[in-house]
C-alpha cells in the first residue's frame, strides 16, 4: 500500500481531452498510445501545463521512442521550460506495468509517475477507470492504490 507520497496533480480538462484525443486518434482501437504530462511546478500539487504525444513506434502490444524522438522532446521541454511528471500509455486490454515499461520509462526520478490506461483508452480517462497508477521511488515501481489513487488526480471541469 503506497503511502500516497507522490505529489497531487491538477489535470485541466482540456489536458484530458486531449490526451483522450491522441489514444483514439493514434491508437484507432488497436495500437498502443504514448503521451506524456509536463508542470513547470513544484511542491505537493503540481498544475499540469500540457500533454506531449511524440513520434512514436507502436505495435498492438508496445510502444518505442527512438533517441532522436527523445532528444526533440528533451528539447521542446528546455523551450518550454516545464518538464515531464506523468507518463501515459495504454495497453489492450487489462492495465498493469510490464517489466518493458519499468524498464523503459522515459524518466526514472523519485515522484515520476506513469499510468496505464486498459483497453486503448476506450472509457476515456476522467477517474482514471481501471487504470494502473504507479510511482517511481528509490529505484523501482510502487503502486498507487485506494485512498492515495482515489486522491491523486483533481479533474478540473
Ligand atoms: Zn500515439
Ligand atoms: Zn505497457
Amino acid at each position: 500500500m503506497s503511502a500516497g507520497r507522490a505529489s497531487r496533480l491538477v489535470v485541466p480538462a482540456n489536458v484530458r481531452r486531449e490526451t483522450e484525443r491522441h489514444f483514439r486518434e493514434c491508437g484507432k482501437g488497436s495500437r498502443e498510445c504514448l503521451t506524456f504530462w509536463t508542470s513547470s511546478g513544484t511542491g505537493e500539487r503540481l498544475r499540469i501545463a500540457r500533454v506531449i504525444h511524440p513520434p512514436h513506434a507502436s505495435t498492438a502490444v508496445t510502444t518505442d521512442l527512438t533517441g532522436a524522438d527523445v532528444c526533440a522532446l528533451n528539447m521542446d521541454l528546455i523551450a518550454h521550460g516545464d518538464r515531464v511528471v506523468v507518463q501515459l500509455h495504454t495497453h489492450p486490454g487489462r492495465a498493469f506495468h510490464s517489466q518493458r515499461d519499468d524498464e523503459l520509462a522515459l524518466v526514472q526520478t523519485n515522484g515520476f509517475l506513469s499510468i496505464v490506461v486498459p483497453r486503448f483508452a476506450g472509457a476515456g480517462i476522467l477517474g482514471l477507470p481501471e487504470c494502473y497508477v504507479a510511482e517511481f521511488r528509490n529505484g523501482s515501481w510502487d503502486a498507487i492504490e485506494g485512498d492515495a489513487l482515489e486522491s491523486l488526480i483533481q479533474w478540473e471541469a
